[in-house]
């Protein structure tokens, strides 16, 4: 067993910091840079502080650490590693909680059946024990997870299911079985929609589907009613970096700040809407 030493904090650690030789990946290489970066920038003698501010990511995680978090969003978006929701609302720590999946999707609410949902699972934990008094859904361009849906339902019900089988030699199949959630979405885009806009379309129809599946949990349904949770939507643009939040009304808007900047940007645009999707 690796002998223990006490950190800065007090807490025990083992002494392998990672320095020691160990035959690693340029990928963990990168990341253990990247975590130097990071505790030079937050972790150094002045705290942080260097540049004037007030307070640091520092005094934060230790302010957390000594009582707990508590986050004033749910934020549930995709696993790409270009819409990351820490960045793209340029959060500090304990301010939003994330649960990313595949595609953003939320499963409808189907009883606690033993399975394990683990989208389902942060959920209640946010809402129900963290009393968080947002949700927002954010989608993304570009989405693979919603491509994945589209071939594989794009011509109809199961038009061709054999695209993402379970395969019992590799062990793959939890993609297809997972984006099996988005097929009564992807059959109504493509009714809708001509091919060319399609992947576009889906990716906002996705966000207002999980949103819609979001009120089919007791838990949730009883908070919003009671006026203590609201549940919103939103798609972030890989591409440009802007955001179009969902109204009430089932358009898609940049926020008006945004508006007043961008004139290109300036219109509320609908999932609907053909041609700003081939602009978008
Ligand atoms: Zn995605």
């Amino acid at each position: 067993m690796a002998p223990l030493h006490d950190d800065d904090d007090g807490r025990p650690t083992t002494t392998n910091t990672g320095d020691e030789e160990m035959e690693t990946c340029e990928a963990m290489r990168d990341l253990v840079r990247g975590y130097k970066t990071f505790r030079a920038a937050h972790f150094s003698d002045d705290g942080g502080r260097g540049n004037g501010a007030t307070s640091s990511v520092k005094d934060t995680l230790r302010e957390l650490s000594e009582r707990g978090q508590a986050p004033s969003a749910l934020v549930i978006a995709c696993c790409d590693s270009r819409a990351d929701p820490a960045i793209v609302f340029a959060t500090s720590p304990g301010e939003v909680f994330v649960v990313r999946n595949v595609a953003n999707l939320v499963p409808p609410y189907t009883g606690v059946d033993g399975a394990h949902h683990g989208t389902c699972a942060a959920i209640e934990y946010s809402v129900q024990h963290l009393r968080v008094p947002l949700i927002l859904v954010m989608g993304h361009t570009q989405c693979g997870g919603a491509a994945a849906a589209l071939k594989k339902y794009g011509n109809g019900p199961n038009a061709d299911a054999g695209f993402l089988e379970a395969n019992e030699e590799t062990g793959e199949g939890f993609i297809g079985s997972w984006i099996n959630l988005a097929e009564r979405v992807v059959c109504e885009v493509c009714e809708e929609h001509d091919p060319d806009i399609r992947a576009r379309m889906l990716e906002f129809e996705l966000v207002k589907n999980s949103v819609k599946n979001l009120h089919t949990f007791p838990f949730i349904a009883e908070r919003v009613k009671a006026g203590e949770l609201e549940i919103r939507g939103a798609v972030f643009n890989v591409f440009n970096g802007t955001l179009k939040i969902l109204q009430p009304n089932g358009r898609f808007a940049t926020p008006k700040d945004e508006d007043a900047s961008d004139k290109s940007a300036s219109t509320a645009v609908a999932p609907p809407d053909a041609k700003r999707a081939r602009e978008e």
